[in-house]
């Protein structure tokens, strides 16, 4: 090879370093703001009991400007912003797809925490604040991948919706329940929802299609009050007692059927007592040579739609505070697992639902995997959506992160949240370039 042929392929090898380095700068750079988006969000506080709603909408109204979207500020409640944000499709006939996520946090116990849950700090990539995973991570992230389509001349078939509600962690009456039951909603004619999942410690990407629906119970003994030497029947204590071993039996019976690995935790009832209350107060304490004529205990049950919520009333009713025991009940809140036509509460997660098949194909396209589609072991937003019908999927996109949500330390991995965004890139092109016939959740629980 002669000096020629050499200085060429020397040119060129430095012609290409500079490219390798520019392209990688570039993305740095790129992805550099993007973290940094998020962090600015990670930097409000919307932790109740006051959370920050109106520096955390004036943050959504900038980002939605700066990606040219729509924007509408709704207060159901009054300082309880709900921000919906529109990306008109190129056919508005057909149905609309909802992003959403709420903008509110739990509180913080900052003392019990490694970095300050509200200065976003990246510690070896890992991004810790309140609401890294739970769920600011996932509101940011459907913007990202917009500004990324957007950047890519990508138009939507299909009109996309994106909600930033309140007050998801303190029930969501005055957020999400008012939108999903308000004109508004009505009119956006949605074909489908996404709303929170949960981090997978694993590498598979979990996807939820239903949630278990809180029953809290109250029961409640009453007996004959008798001095506390004398032994005797129908004590109220006594009789709570065999109540909350017979409580304490039949929650037993579900966690073997987690431990034995034939049903997920979404799929079986919780049951777990959260007071018990009784006793005679005295001034040091309570009086000891008494027994009281009262005894309560309440009890956090949750029941998946697939459970039979009808039989486990029965079992309260005769078994957890029979009338022959002296005991009686009532629920603090109780929320029926069927619709208004007595079907179970769930999107269908088979062929039956094209959303479905669309989410997962997206999902392989990013190549991510995903586990067994689950029930969502608490309650979320998405439940006001399926009620009206409305397909909703929870998904959160965190592989390999342990649950934090609602602990100390909560974090979210960069790599983790930037990979997040593609997946939603992929998930947003198929859902809005989809021609496929929708049908409602209703319509799909009909025909089964
Ligand atoms: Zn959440």
């Amino acid at each position: 090879m002669n000096v020629g042929c050499w200085r060429r392929i020397e040119s060129l090898m430095a012609m290409s370093y500079f490219f390798i380095f520019f392209v990688f700068f570039t993305c740095t750079v790129a992805d550099d703001s993007i973290v940094s988006r998020f962090q600015e969000y990670l930097k409000i506080n919307t932790a109740h009991p006051s959370p920050n709603y109106h520096e955390a909408a004036n943050f959504i109204l900038s980002q939605a400007k700066s990606l040219s979207l729509e924007t509408q500020t709704i207060e159901f409640v009054k300082n309880k912003p709900l921000i919906l944000l529109k990306w008109s499709g190129k056919n508005p006939n057909l149905p609309s797809i909802l992003l959403n996520s709420h903008t509110d946090v739990v509180p913080v116990e900052p003392h019990k925490w490694s970095h300050p849950p509200f200065e976003a700090t990246i510690d070896q990539g890992n991004i810790y604040a309140r609401g890294s995973q739970d769920m600011k991570c996932v509101g940011l992230q459907y913007l990202e991948a917009i500004r990324r389509l957007k950047a890519s001349n990508f138009e939507p078939l299909r009109t996309i919706y994106i909600s930033f509600v309140p007050d998801e962690e303190i029930g969501g009456h005055d957020g999400a329940e008012k939108f999903a039951s308000s004109n508004i909603f009505d009119e956006m004619n949605v074909g489908i929802m996404l709303d929170e999942g949960l981090a997978s410690p694993d590498d598979n990407y979990r996807l939820f299609y239903a949630e278990r629906c809180p029953m809290w119970l109250v029961i409640k003994a009453t007996g004959a009050p008798g001095h506390g030497a004398k032994l005797y029947d129908n004590t109220a204590m006594e009789n709570l007692f065999k109540s909350i071993e017979s409580v304490r039996r039949f929650r037993a019976s579900q966690l073997d059927l987690v431990k034995a690995g034939v049903k997920s935790e979404g799929e079986v009832v919780s049951v777990n007592m959260v007071f018990l209350k009784a006793g005679t107060p005295s001034p040091t304490g309570f009086v000891m040579n008494l027994q009281p004529s009262e005894a309560q205990a309440g009890f956090d049950i949750r029941v998946p739609p697939v459970a039979d919520q009808a039989s486990l009333e029965r079992r309260i009713a005769e078994e957890w505070a029979p009338a022959s025991r002296n005991m009686t009940y009532e629920f603090k809140q109780k929320v029926s697992v069927y619709d208004k036509n007595g079907k179970p509460i769930l999107t269908a997660h088979d062929g039956s639902n094209p959303w479905w098949a669309l989410l997962e194909g997206a999902i392989h396209k990013a190549n991510r995997k995903f586990g067994k589609p689950e029930i969502f072991p608490a309650s979320t937003d998405a439940r006001y959506f399926r009620l009206k019908g409305v397909p909703a999927i929870g998904f959160s996109p965190m592989a390999n992160t342990p649950i934090l949500l609602h602990d100390h330390n909560e974090f979210l991995n960069k790599e983790e949240y930037l990979k997040g965004i593609e997946v939603y890139e992929h998930i947003l092109k198929a859902f809005a370039s989809s021609h496929v016939e929708t049908k409602k959740d209703e319509a799909i629980r009909d025909e089964l």
